[in-house]
């Protein structure tokens, strides 16, 4: 990606893009697509002796979705408004390369050279500035305050439990009448032998047995850079907003109030369990929660509003593009896993035909070609790549509620959402939507 964002040499871009994209598909041992069609059939084999339809029905029963006809809706009703935003960057990245005056036409190898062209000219945004901004300690403190603001949490760092590593902080964390609600572990530097990324997981989940309730153990894990001997640890807006991300699972599981560790915090439908993290991204830029812990770590001057803007409309540059890639995979996985049993596809044949009925654009693939589909060929995710944008969806209407409440910490809202939706309704082994905004017919 780095080579496509910043290489001036068009057929060496070419090059990397074709390569990147015929990934197992040059027919030798390495090719997956004899295993794609093995894989479609047998599931849809074993889908009809369970009693369904396809493979996606009997995947997505379990699901909030339902249905593959209620997923597609949705992917679909994003696509018709994505796609003329996709088509309307790639108009725009065009006009650049006419103004250049070499002739050439905009083809995918080009978009990600071209789409950051048009990042600096319409922007001139630089996310690594802002890292003095972002002190980790302070956005730590913004988070407890807003976990406070909105249910009532209180974190106290803790010196007398064991860590596992001395950069590993653990804090209690205690209602406003004193209840226990859990621990918290935050690991938040780059080791050797750590694996990359930020998730959370959790040591020992809620439950309720004979004697009460049992406080779960709850971490968060990141690999932001460490401070340095001048320096402490900064953090660029995203890495800020991947921690919320984090601490948004976290309190999904710290708040977990079932009977059932099986049903315990985030153990609940696929297209359901990046709600609570997404959700929490909403908080971190409000100018509120911004006022409480977004200062210059020397200067202690409050993050200007204008950064902030330019930060917002930075992060919505480009979205055609995203969201196309996105979906045009999500309907890929949905198409290969409606098929009926018996059916014997020829992958790439189908994916073309595929991406044709739904009018992608050649200058944009989807975001993984069938035979380097690991999400849904091989990670867990087959009818369910969806689960993200559903999640989105959900995500952006429950913030929706606070803005519509006129207050982003309004109580009855927190409450209701705290206690309604971070629950599993266990009577009926299904999750259930309850709070009001959020309406499945409306997806
Ligand atoms: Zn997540």
């Amino acid at each position: 990606m780095p080579f496509l964002q910043y290489s001036s040499q068009r057929n060496l871009r070419k090059d990397i893009y074709e390569a990147y994209i015929n990934r197992c598909n040059h027919n030798d041992e390495r090719d997956n697509k004899e295993i794609v069609t093995q894989l479609a059939a047998l599931r849809a084999e074993k889908a009809g002796l369970l009693g369904y339809t396809s493979h996606a029905d009997f995947i997505l029963e379990e699901n909030m979705a339902k249905t593959p006809a209620k997923a597609n809706e949705l992917l679909h009703q994003l696509w018709d408004a994505a796609l003329p935003v996709a088509k309307q960057e790639a108009a725009e990245m065009q006009a650049l390369m006419n103004r250049e005056g070499k002739g050439e036409q905009l083809e995918a190898w080009d978009w990600f050279y071209y789409a950051d062209k048009v990042r600096k000219e319409k922007y001139a945004y630089d996310a690594e500035a802002l890292r003095p901004y972002f002190k980790l300690e302070n956005v730590r403190e913004g988070l407890f305050f807003t976990a406070k603001k909105l249910y009532g949490l209180n974190f106290h760092l803790l010196k007398n439990v064991p860590v596992y590593h001395e950069e590993v902080s653990a804090y209690e964390v205690k209602s406003d009448d004193g209840t226990l609600v859990g621990l918290l572990y935050l690991d938040f530097h780059p080791r050797t032998s750590k694996r990359g990324g930020a998730w959370m997981t959790s040591y020992r989940k809620q439950s309720i047995n004979a004697n009460g309730r049992v406080a779960p153990i709850i971490s968060i894990v990141c690999n932001f850079s460490r401070p340095t001997a001048t320096q402490p640890a900064l953090l660029t807006p995203d890495e800020a907003e991947t921690f919320f991300h984090e601490a948004g699972h976290a309190l999904h599981g710290l708040l977990s109030d079932v009977t059932y560790e099986t049903l315990s915090g985030t153990s609940v439908p696929r297209d359901f369990v990046e709600l609570p993290s997404q959700v929490m991204e909403h908080w971190a830029f409000e100018p509120e929660v911004l006022a409480q812990y977004a200062r210059h770590y020397e200067t202690g001057e409050l993050i200007p509003a204008a950064l902030v803007e330019k930060m917002k409309a930075a992060s919505r540059f480009n979205q055609g593009f995203a969201t196309v890639e996105y979906l045009a995979a999500s309907l890929l996985d949905m198409a290969y896993h409606t098929l009926p049993a018996g059916n014997n596809i020829v992958p790439l044949a189908f994916e073309k035909e595929q991406m044709d009925t739904i009018g992608l654009i050649p200058q944009i693939a989807p975001r993984y070609r069938s035979t380097y589909f690991q999400h849904i060929f091989a990670g867990g995710y087959s009818a369910g790549y969806y689960s993200y944008i559903w999640s989105e969806v959900l995500d952006s209407d429950a913030f929706a509620a606070f803005k519509e409440a006129g207050n982003i910490f309004d109580q009855a809202t927190a409450e209701s959402f705290r206690k309604n939706y971070w629950r599993k309704v266990e009577r009926k082994n299904q999750w259930t939507c309850i709070l009001p905004s959020v309406n499945e017919n409306q997806m």
